[in-house]
């Protein structure tokens, strides 16, 4: 990135632009090498500028949440990743009414769910425990105990087009296992979604117990991007990663957790390229043993 670039990105983002961060800071499995720019978005009109910019001068960008489903690679990743900060970090609407909510892509879920459970508002417990943000639950259809995002969602504005914002209703939003159909370079602004009035101790108690549930199988307390692999039709991937002996298997400082085999953590001095050598292995294994091929969850981006 040469410095007439990075002076006009300086000149449209201030303070919020970054350079050369490491996004190991960024993403929850704390690896990855550095990225040339991190512009922290305050609000929707200098995010359309600078979406604007971008695309003219063929920089290419990233939104990321939490980074709680992202493995940047060693290398470091090329052009610039976008943090949607403030004012995308909030609820815009919500009535006493009609059980609904219009919540900012950048909010953690664990924020959405919190206010959610105070106002009485039933529908999002299953998000409880996530550790990533409205924009990327919804880029990711994320979900757990048999729920998805797709479930609640009503509408989502997305910005596209150098700074053209639209709002896309249910029928119009192509979710998938673990994914929503959306053209690069898409930014999800917000999110409505459809919930229902409850009792706020009711609600509290699922959540309290979803959280319990978590803890229970998953590795939650060391770093990690939560499912490597998903679920192939009718079969867990954590069963056949467990089934080829692989749970506790460590490259370097990954390992495949021993608690669930598809969650591979960082013991503290883990790289990406450890993490992607385990991932190479278990598709291997479980291909070979099983002629089952391992598709990842998570997104890997970066220099390859
Ligand atoms: C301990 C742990 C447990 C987890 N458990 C679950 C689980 O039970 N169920 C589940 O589904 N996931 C789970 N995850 C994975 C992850 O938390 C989810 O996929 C989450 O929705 C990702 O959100 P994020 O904000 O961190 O997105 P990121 O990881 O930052 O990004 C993920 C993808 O979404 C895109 N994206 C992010 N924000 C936007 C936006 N505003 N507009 C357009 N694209 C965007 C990114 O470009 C990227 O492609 C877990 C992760 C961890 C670490």
């Amino acid at each position: 990135m040469d410095a007439h670039i990075k002076k006009r990105m300086k000149e449209i983002g201030g303070e919020a632009i970054l350079f050369d961060v490491p996004m190991s800071q960024y993403t929850t499995l704390r690896v990855g090498g550095n990225v040339e720019a991190l512009y922290k978005a305050r609000n929707l009109g200098v995010l359309k500028k600078m979406m604007t910019f971008l695309i003219d001068e063929g920089i290419p960008y990233l939104v990321t949440g939490r980074g709680s489903n992202l493995l940047v690679r060693d290398e470091g990743l090329k052009g610039i990743a976008i943090i949607l900060d403030e004012s995308f970090a909030v609820i815009e609407s919500t009535s006493l009414e009609e059980p609904y909510i219009v919540v900012g892509a950048g909010m953690p879920l664990y924020e959405l769910v919190d206010f959610c459970a105070k106002e009485g508002l039933a529908g999002v417990e299953f998000l409880a425990g996530i550790p990533g943000t409205v924009g990327g639950g919804v880029a990711m259809n994320a979900g757990s105990w048999g729920q998805e995002m797709k479930g609640v969602i009503n509408e989502v504005t997305i910005l596209k087009d150098r700074g053209i914002v639209e709002k896309r209703d249910s029928l119009r939003l192509n979710f998938t296992y673990r994914g929503l159909d959306l053209n690069t370079g898409q930014i999800i602004i917000n999110a409505r979604l459809n919930l229902e009035f409850d009792n706020p101790a009711l609600i509290s108690k699922k959540v309290v117990s979803n959280m319990q549930r978590r803890k229970e199988r998953f590795p939650v307390d060391m770093p990690s991007a939560g499912s490597i692999f998903k679920n192939p039709k009718g079969d867990y991937a954590g069963r056949l990663i467990d089934a080829v002996g692989l749970k506790g298997k460590m490259i370097g400082g990954a390992m495949i957790s021993s608690k669930h085999a598809n969650f591979i953590v960082n013991k503290g001095d883990a790289s990406s390229s450890d993490i992607l050598a385990l991932m190479d292995l278990a598709k291997v294994k479980v291909r070979d043993v099983f002629n089952i091929q391992l598709l990842p969850e998570i997104k890997v981006v970066g220099e390859a």
